[in-house]
C-alpha cells in the first residue's frame, strides 16, 4: 500500500476538498500511466496545480520603475497612521454613522468633512470611490438633463475608459464645447451660456500639456463670467494636492485651497494620487452644491466604505502637522527624496548588485528621470538614480526580476534595465532575494 501522507502539507495548506479535486484531475490526466500510483509524483503533481490557490494574486512587488503613483502598481503607499486605522476599522465595529453623544445616527462623511474643509477653506465636503466617481456624480447632481460647457482644450482622456465626454453622457449631461484645441477664450465661454447651461466645467489637463502658442482661461477669469449668469464652476483637478508642492523643491500643482480661493463652486481630486490616501474621490465646494451632490442617490452608489473612510482620516489628519508630513506620508517622502541620497544609495547597493547578475552583464548606475505619476506634472521629471544593466537578453532579465519572490519591476530604456531606486525603502529585502535570480 502506497504512503499517501505526502499529501498531507498540502490538506493542510489549501484543505482537503481542493486536493480531492486535484487528486481527480490527476488520476483523469495520468490513467493508465506507471506513476499513477506514485504518491511522491502524485503530490508534486498537485502542488504545482494548486499553486495558484496557495499565493495570492494581488501581491507586493517592488516598483523600482521611476513612476511614483503607479497606477497599474496601486498608486500610493500609506502611511503607518492610516494602516493602524483602517487595521482597526477592519477588525473592529466603529462609530462609521453613529453619534456617541446621544446615541443616535450619525453622518459618515463628518468624520472627514472637517479635515477636507479645513485643509481647502471649503465650506463643505464629501466623499466617493474614486475622482472619476466624483466627476460623474457631480456633473449628475448639478447638470443632469441639462449643458455643461467645457474648452476643447480640457477634453481629456486619462487613460482606460476615462473621458470626459462620456462620462458627462453618462451623468446625463450636454456636453458644449467651446475654443479649440490650443486656445480658448473668455468670449469663448461667454457666448456659450445660455439658459438651458446648468454648469461649465474645467479639467485640469493632467496627463499631458499643450505648449507653443496656448490660451486658455483661468479659474479667476471663468468664475466671475459664470456666476454673472448664474452658473456654477465645476473643476476637476485630478492628483490635486493639498499642500504647495513648492516646499520640497517640487514644481507647483494647483492645490484645492487655490481653486476653492479662485471661487470655484465644485473641486474634485483623488484620493490617491498625491494626497497620498486611499484610493477615493473627494468633493470640496459650496454648502447648497455640495448638500445637493451628497443627497444624490449616486452618491450611495458610489459611497466610501469604512475601512477607506478610517484610513483617509487618518491621512488627512496628518495633514494638519504639515512641518512633518516629509516624514510622515510616503508619497510625499518619495516624491521629495533628494537626488544626492538616491545616488548615496545606489552606490551603496551597487556591488552587491553587480555580484548577483554574475559575469555577462554590464552593470553601472545612471542618472535617470522619473516621474510623479497618475497624471500630475507630466512634463516634470524627477532627477533620480537608478542601477543599470546592459547585455544580451534584457527581456528575459526583467522577466527574471518579475519571478522573484517579492517580484521586482523596472523599466527597459534606450537598451538597459534600469531600477530606480527614488522608491525603494525595503534596501535589505530587495538584496536578500538577488541571490535568487536564476542565471
Ligand atoms: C486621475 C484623474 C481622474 C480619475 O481619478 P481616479 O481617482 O483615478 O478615478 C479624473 N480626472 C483627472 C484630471 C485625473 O487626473
Amino acid at each position: 500500500m502506497a504512503n499517501w501522507s505526502a499529501l498531507a502539507p498540502l490538506i493542510q495548506q489549501v484543505g482537503r476538498s481542493m486536493v480531492v479535486e486535484a487528486l481527480r484531475a490527476w488520476a483523469d490526466a495520468r490513467r493508465g500511466q506507471d506513476d499513477v500510483g506514485d504518491p511522491a509524483a502524485c503530490a508534486h503533481w498537485c502542488a504545482q496545480r494548486l499553486a495558484a490557490f496557495t499565493q495570492p494574486s494581488q501581491r507586493r512587488v517592488f516598483n523600482l520603475t521611476g513612476t511614483v503613483l503607479h497606477t497599474n502598481l496601486g498608486r500610493a503607499l500609506l502611511a503607518e497612521e492610516a494602516i493602524e486605522a483602517a487595521v482597526m476599522a477592519m477588525r473592529s465595529p466603529t462609530t462609521l454613522e453613529y453619534d456617541l453623544e446621544d446615541g443616535s445616527r450619525g453622518e459618515r462623511d463628518d468624520h472627514i468633512a472637517p479635515w477636507l474643509c479645513r485643509l481647502t477653506g471649503a465650506e463643505a465636503a464629501t466623499a466617493v470611490n474614486n475622482n472619476a466617481g466624483a466627476v460623474l456624480l457631480a456633473l449628475n447632481a448639478l447638470a443632469a438633463g441639462r449643458e455643461v460647457i467645457v474648452s476643447r482644450g480640457e477634453l481629456i482622456e486619462i487613460g482606460g475608459a476615462f473621458r470626459i465626454p462620456d462620462i458627462m453622457a453618462r451623468a446625463g449631461c450636454r456636453l458644449v464645447e467651446v475654443g479649440t484645441t490650443n486656445r480658448t477664450h473668455l468670449k469663448d465661454y461667454a457666448e456659450a451660456i445660455g439658459p438651458e447651461t446648468a454648469a461649465v466645467m474645467k479639467v485640469h489637463p493632467s496627463n499631458y500639456a499643450v505648449q507653443g502658442f496656448t490660451k486658455s482661461v483661468s479659474a479667476a477669469e471663468l468664475v466671475p463670467l459664470a456666476h454673472e449668469k448664474g452658473v456654477p464652476v465645476i473643476e476637476d483637478l485630478g492628483s490635486g494636492t493639498l499642500v504647495d508642492l513648492d516646499s520640497w523643491g517640487l514644481p507647483h500643482e494647483p492645490t484645492a485651497r487655490e481653486a476653492i480661493a479662485a471661487g470655484i463652486d465644485v473641486v474634485t481630486f483623488s484620493g490617491d494620487k498625491l494626497l497620498g490616501g486611499p484610493q477615493a474621490g473627494l468633493l470640496v465646494g459650496k454648502r447648497a452644491y455640495i448638500e445637493r451632490i451628497a443627497r444624490n442617490p449616486m452618491k450611495r452608489a458610489l459611497r466610501l466604505d469604512k475601512v477607506r473612510l478610517a484610513a483617509l482620516e487618518a491621512t488627512l489628519r496628518l495633514y494638519g502637522d504639515p512641518e512633518r508630513l516629509v516624514q510622515r506620508l510616503p508619497t510625499i517622502r518619495a516624491l521629495a527624496r533628494p537626488a544626492a541620497e538616491i545616488h548615496l544609495q545606489a552606490e551603496r547597493l551597487l556591488p552587491a548588485f553587480a555580484q548577483a547578475l554574475g559575469q555577462g552583464w554590464q552593470v553601472g548606475l545612471k542618472p535617470v528621470r522619473g516621474q510623479i505619476g497618475s497624471g500630475a506634472l507630466p512634463v516634470d521629471l524627477l532627477p533620480s538614480f537608478a542601477l543599470m544593466v546592459r547585455g544580451k537578453g534584457l527581456h528575459k532579465l526583467a522577466a527574471a526580476f518579475r519571478q522573484l519572490p517579492i517580484p521586482v519591476i523596472g523599466r527597459i530604456e534606450d537598451d538597459a534595465l534600469l531600477f530606480d531606486l527614488r522608491t525603494l525603502d525595503d534596501e535589505a529585502g530587495f538584496i536578500a532575494q538577488l541571490d535568487r535570480l536564476a542565471p
